[in-house]
């Protein structure tokens, strides 16, 4: 057992200085400790990316990220006018106006109630919402105090990607609108099967991408910092491939409004990468076996036979992770980036070794208002304190009067010794009567601190990441799927490509008493 005493004593050296001298500043803004919180990479498992080789991207909302209110507002349209001709439901539907706080990736619609929910990490029913009227604590009891929460279940519908959010927001338009405005009642399962239905009509048949690849400026953030991150990864030596759920076209259109023609070295959005896999059908591509396509980028035509080998800089369509491995042998030394929380990240952790990376853009917003509400945060960590110890205080004051009350019973007290021990409980009960009104206005101030610290996140959620003072069921996702994650691809180019990226140490509760 070595002794704490024989290691070497830690020179006390100001560190940042001495590193800043030796290393000259080569603008590479590798001083992560100055980042903006709202860019930096966080770490939920080790990662070393000195033995990354290959780095893979998904498009849509990771390396292609959208403009929130043009996209979700698009689909949402598409998707009411769809259910206006498609299915018969009235032309009033298309006056419900979206409004994007409403809904939050995270949340649980319950098809059964017509709610929509969020969890925390216990499953444990937090906020619910009934059209747009939140349901009172004892509703919420009623509906969901002894319900266990299976999100497989066909009752529920989990919105865990961008892409979904819009599909919440006309469930809840459309059963307010039915219920308060037109007094109808609503078949709330069937309803959110014919949005479901018809968002993804809206997806497959054209109707979303044709509008999108004719304005791609207002659709798609062409990130500056994009084409020097990739780069700087495929300078380190990284191999670089796509691996996105769109098809070539529309990848194609997306990729090439981003990337061409950005730097001398790539005229071609194709350049910065080894291999391009369009249509993947993930989550299926890590755990199917389907073959992969080869498909010539001039034409766009697909061949019939199954591709035997990866040409450099080839475009494949479908595939599955079995036959990636053996084209392109990775295993731990890949790193996978996606947004989707299951498609990318739960199902590539669960089949294969690669490590993740998730882009949460929902990260930037709350980490900048994380830095506004800074001191409302540590406000409300000395409420919790407080509350603890007034617990802590107001048990230790009951069981001394529980133990005059035994003391009373022991017979053949004197007279004195027992107008002293009523002394102790009448001076106890005082206490502890003060304590409690201490206790409920700690409380209240807590409950009050917690409301509007949330309402800061989002008024009608709070954060994507809590719910309560719990993790919320999405952030714990986070944590356990996600190697890394950070808000957006091009804040990789912070850090070095050799970055060892360390977790922070763990405690279990035990430790941290
Ligand atoms: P990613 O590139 O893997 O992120 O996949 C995104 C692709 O999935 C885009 O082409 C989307 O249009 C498509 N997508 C998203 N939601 C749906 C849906 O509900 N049905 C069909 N396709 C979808
Ligand atoms: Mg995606």
């Amino acid at each position: 057992m070595p002794n704490y005493a024989d290691f070497e004593p830690i020179p006390d050296v100001p560190l940042e200085t001495e590193t800043a001298d030796l290393i000259p500043d080569l603008g590479l803004g590798m001083d992560t400790g100055t980042l903006d919180p709202a860019h930096r990479i966080y770490v939920n498992r080790n990662l070393r990316m000195d033995q990354i080789r290959q780095i893979g991207f998904d498009m849509d909302y990771t390396l292609a990220p959208y403009v929130k209110t043009a996209i979700e507002g698009l689909s949402y349209r598409l998707t009411a006018e769809r259910l206006v001709k498609k299915l018969g439901y009235p032309e009033s539907i298309l006056d419900i106006e979206y409004e994007p706080a409403f809904v939050l990736r995270g949340l649980v619609v319950d098809k059964r109630l017509g709610n929509i929910f969020k969890m925390d990490r216990y499953n444990h029913v937090g906020r619910v919402f009934h059209g747009r009227r939140e349901l009172t604590k004892d509703e919420r009891r009623k509906h969901y105090r002894n319900v266990k929460i299976r999100l497989s279940a066909s009752r529920y519908h989990w919105l865990d990607t961008l892409f979904a959010l819009p599909e919440a927001a006309l469930y809840s338009g459309i059963i307010e609108h039915y219920e308060q405005d037109l007094g109808k009642r609503v078949a709330f399962h069937k309803l959110f099967d014919d949005i479901r239905t018809s968002i993804d009509a809206c997806h497959r048949d054209g109707s979303l991408k044709t509008i999108i690849m004719a304005n791609l400026s207002e659709y798609i953030i062409a990130d500056p910092e994009l084409p020097t991150t990739l780069h700087r990864l495929r300078s380190a030596g990284k191999r670089l491939f796509v691996l996105t759920n769109s098809y070539w076209d529309y990848t194609n259109a997306v990729m090439s409004y981003m990337l061409d023609d950005r730097l001398a070295e790539y005229p071609r959005w194709l350049n910065y990468f080894d291999v391009a896999i369009v249509g993947a059908q993930k989550p299926n591509f890590f755990t199917g076996n389907a073959p992969f396509l080869r498909i010539d980028p001039a034409t766009g035509r697909v061949d019939d036979k199954p591709a035997t080998k990866f040409e450099q800089r080839g475009v494949y369509q479908g595939g599955n992770i079995a036959r990636f491995e053996k084209l392109a042998p990775g295993g731990e030394a890949v790193l996978y980036v996606g947004d989707h929380i299951y498609g990318d990240i739960i199902r590539s952790k669960k089949d294969s070794l690669w490590r993740t990376a998730l882009v949460l853009e929902e990260l930037e917003y709350e980490q900048t208002r994380a830095r506004d509400i800074q001191h409302a945060q540590s406000d409300l960590i000395e409420l919790e304190d407080r509350r603890r110890a007034l617990d802590h205080e107001i048990t230790t004051i009951k069981l001394r009067i529980t133990a005059i009350e035994q003391m009373f019973e022991t017979k053949g007290l004197a007279r004195q010794r027992v107008n002293d021990l009523a002394r102790a409980k009448r001076q106890l009960k005082m206490l502890l009567d003060k304590k409690r009104r201490s206790l409920h206005t700690v409380i209240d101030r807590r409950d009050r601190l917690g409301d509007e610290i949330d309402r800061a996140y989002n008024p009608y959620w709070g954060s994507v990441f809590k719910e309560g003072s719990e993790v919320s069921r999405f952030g714990e996702q986070v944590e356990e799927y996600a190697c890394i994650y950070t808000s957006r691809v091009s804040n990789l180019s912070k850090y070095s490509p050799t970055q060892y990226f360390r977790a922070v140490r763990h405690w279990m509760a035990h430790e941290k008493a």
